[in-house]
């Protein structure tokens, strides 16, 4: 019932040459059982839509401003995304909750506006390293959800990534157990949200150094509907065989 779905996410990694690639995936995945997704930095988003426009990849920011346009130096608007080609886009990374000081409610405001142009928010959560050994991962998963998502949602335009802030970048990750008690988790808190025919569509990803050697197990934990993937969807030769993994769990 959900397409799984595999999405990278370049940070502020990525030049020109790059794009090269993309369209290694592109020739790789002609015609994939799962959804892939990419989100390069803001300056390859509109290059990279035009490569992909016709294969089976898309193309999302990895932020964007609660406002359409105005006095923002810096800030793009979730419709100057879609104006480049993008169909998603990330909110709430912790890198932006941590280094832009970004809060649940601005992460809400800017899933509105990316609703606004039909954009899918990619709406990240997840706990620290002392939260979790302070037995707190439900608590604080159950906060991001309630003042991070939107009052309105619907399965397509919301997909959730579960990423413990401990395993982003760090070759740590979660047992497969912790992994499916919160994914668990959060589907029953959007069912009792949004009702079941959103909660049960909605999909969750797991995030967290997501590598070509953990994968496969990762992929069969049964509520994993995919995953953001940071550093190893930098290089085709990394993000293919996660890809791979993926359609084989389906
Ligand atoms: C991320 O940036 O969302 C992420 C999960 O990074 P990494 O895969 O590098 O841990």
């Amino acid at each position: 019932m959900r397409r799984k779905l595999a999405a990278g996410n370049w940070k502020m990694n990525g030049l020109s040459p790059d794009l090269a690639e993309v369209e290694t995936l592109l020739k790789t995945f002609k015609n994939p059982s799962v959804d892939l997704l990419l989100c390069p930095p803001a300056t390859l988003l509109h290059r990279m839509a035009h490569l992909t426009a016709d294969g089976a990849i898309s193309v999302g920011g990895q932020d964007c401003h609660t406002a359409t346009s105005g006095a923002h130096t810096g800030d793009i608007s979730a419709e100057m995304l879609r104006d480049a080609g993008a169909t998603a886009v990330i909110l709430g990374h912790s890198e932006r909750r941590t280094d832009h000081e970004e809060d649940s409610e601005q992460v809400r405001a800017k899933a509105r506006a990316a609703h606004a142009v039909d954009l899918t928010a990619i709406i990240c959560i997840g706990e620290s390293l002392a939260q979790r050994e302070a037995a707190n991962t439900l608590d604080i998963i159950a906060g991001q959800l309630a003042a991070s998502l939107p009052d309105i949602a619907t399965a397509e335009n919301l997909v959730i990534a579960y990423e413990p802030i401990w395993a982003i970048g760090t070759g740590k990750v979660p047992t497969l157990a912790q992994i499916g008690e919160v994914h668990d988790f959060i589907r029953t808190r959007l069912e009792r949200r949004f009702g079941a025919g959103v909660g049960r569509g909605t999909r969750i990803l797991y995030g967290g150094s997501v590598k070509p050697d953990n994968a496969a197990q990762i992929f069969r934990v049964p509520s994993v509907d995919g995953a953001l993937v940071g550093g190893a969807s930098l290089k085709a030769v990394d993000f293919s065989p996660i890809i791979k993994a993926l359609e084989d769990s389906v």
